[in-house]
């Protein structure tokens, strides 16, 4: 469910709820850096890489380079999409 609303960029992010002129910081809540959208929190957002980063590490399902795909990542719901 979570990886079709962010394929469809229906995820609440704080740009969406910006674009409702709702009244609210912007900044990304993870790393504060720029605006919180899509695409910053799954490819941008250093802490939100960091801990996946992490949690993927520890499952082991880190790639051989010390990188998740994006394929690992959309598989959390129990799908591979790609
Ligand atoms: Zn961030």
């Amino acid at each position: 469910m979570i990886t079709r609303m962010a394929i469809l960029n229906r995820l609440q992010t704080k740009s969406i709820l910006l674009s409702f002129d709702m009244q609210l910081n912007g900044n990304c809540g993870l790393c504060g850096a720029t605006l919180e959208d899509r695409d910053h929190l799954f490819f941008g957002c250093r802490f939100f890489r960091n801990v996946c980063g992490s949690v993927l590490q520890l499952c082991g399902w880190v790639d051989g380079i010390g990188v998740f795909s994006i394929g690992l990542l959309l598989s959390f719901d129990g799908q591979y999409i790609c």
